[in-house]
């Protein structure tokens, strides 16, 4: 069986993790410290937070923007769930616009009409690793109008003076948009390292802060530094210096620190993501696209324009013409064939949760028509070019055997 998405693990990694193991310090130390030194010179944001998942991540920023009951939060229909639930838990809520016909991302049109009043914050996804359309976007919430809209409730919206974007890169590290990373392009950006993204940490994420004066992200790092931390003044491994044991705590903080077992992992796949992991992966995504571009059924993915280059995360083929039940099938007889394959995603107001809470699959056509005709199929680095071969044959033969074309 050909697996979906399994870690690249190899010798590099085992060593630098069993580095952290013999120091002598597990939790977060150095190696997470130069971790976030690193993401921040790789993505050219302005400070970063490594975090223990995306989702803490982003909980923390819509926390740190106080966003709470009666607030409301713009995201794309098209996402993994994550996205939605973390604005469940602050209590505000989640509205769901569609997404682009051509690349799964947020319709800036379709967050345009959703903006009122209590909109504080607008969270686009990176889908598959594609960067949304983050000039319109950051237009869109400096415009004049929107920002008159906007009515702040604290002194941190206050001194934005706009809703914020909060992007969700947990697709997205080491993509690119008119030749600057994802991280650098919006007011703060959330990365996964979740085992299954492109750069893992076995769980884990970050929190790259670029926001515009007067703020300081620096003074937003440290402070999230303590909120990631029970809130507490000083962490474990300032309290082991002499002198040092007293601290206090200036909130009800979060549990969500990195450790350095984790980071060990990080340091060792940010060396070489680009030269190594990116590369690959493009080299599979091209290889999927060659195979297909001349089948009438199959609708590629885009990553890769004048102003945008995908992270290469997911592959996401769609087949022309097919009902949902059509391609479940496909799935099947793939998976026969000995293939992993996945769907990337279920729109998520058709979720249980969501779908009792009264959101409806129908109010976003364009994601429920992607969804209901898509496979992802795998990428991952120790993909060998026989096992991209033998991919692209069952894609092939499955598709013929359930549509006949
Ligand atoms: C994986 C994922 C998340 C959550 O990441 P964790 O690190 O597992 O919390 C959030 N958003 C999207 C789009 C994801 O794919």
């Amino acid at each position: 069986m050909i697996p979906f998405s399994p870690p690249r693990i190899d010798q590099k990694i085992i060593d630098e993790v069993t580095d952290a193991l013999r120091s002598g310090w597990i939790t977060t130390g150095p190696k997470t410290k130069l971790f976030e030194k690193k993401i921040t010179e790789y993505t050219g944001c302005k400070a970063t937070l490594c975090t223990s998942s995306a989702t803490a991540g982003l909980t923390m920023m819509l926390k740190w923007f106080d966003v709470g009951e009666g607030d409301e939060v713009i995201l794309p229909a098209y996402t993994y769930c994550a996205t939605a639930n973390v604005i469940v838990h602050c209590g505000a809520k989640p509205v769901f616009v569609d997404v682009n016909r051509a690349d799964f991302n947020i319709s800036v049109e379709s967050i345009k009409n959703a903006l009122t009043s209590k909109t504080k914050v607008v969270i686009p996804v990176d889908l598959a690793g594609f960067p949304c359309d983050y000039n319109e976007i950051n237009n869109l919430v400096r415009h004049k109008d929107i920002i008159k809209l906007f009515s702040p409730d604290n002194e941190r919206q206050e001194k934005l003076g706009r809703v914020i974007v909060l992007s969700d890169g947990a697709h997205s590290i080491g993509a690119e948009y008119f030749g600057k990373k994802t991280g650098s392009l919006t007011d703060t950006s959330v990365f996964s390292f979740h085992a299954v993204k492109n750069l893992t940490t076995s769980e884990g994420g970050a929190i790259a802060l670029n926001l515009p004066e007067p703020f300081n992200n620096s003074d937003i790092y440290k402070y999230l530094n303590i909120m990631s931390l029970h809130g507490q003044t000083k962490d474990a491994f300032t309290k082991t210096q002499s002198g040092k044991w007293k601290y206090d705590v200036i909130e009800a903080g979060f549990k969500a620190n990195m450790t350095d077992i984790m980071a060990a992992m990080g340091l060792v796949e940010l060396e070489r993501y680009n030269e190594d992991m990116l590369a690959r992966r493009k080299f599979i995504f091209d290889r999927y696209s060659e195979a297909f571009e001349n089948m009438s059924w199959a609708e590629l993915p885009l990553y890769e324009s004048e102003q945008k280059v995908s992270s290469f995360h997911v592959y996401l083929l769609r087949i022309r013409d097919i009902t949902e039940e059509q391609r479940d099938m496909i799935i099947e007889r793939i998976f026969d064939k000995g293939v992993s394959v996945n769907v990337h995603y279920q729109p998520v107001p058709m979720l249980t949760f969501y779908s009792e809470k009264g959101y409806n699959a129908e109010d976003y056509p364009v994601a429920y028509d992607s969804y209901k005709r898509e496979i992802t199929l795998p990428v991952y680095y120790d993909l060998t070019d026989e096992q991209i071969d033998i991919v692209i044959n069952s894609v092939k033969v499955s598709v013929k055997e359930v549509t006949g074309k």
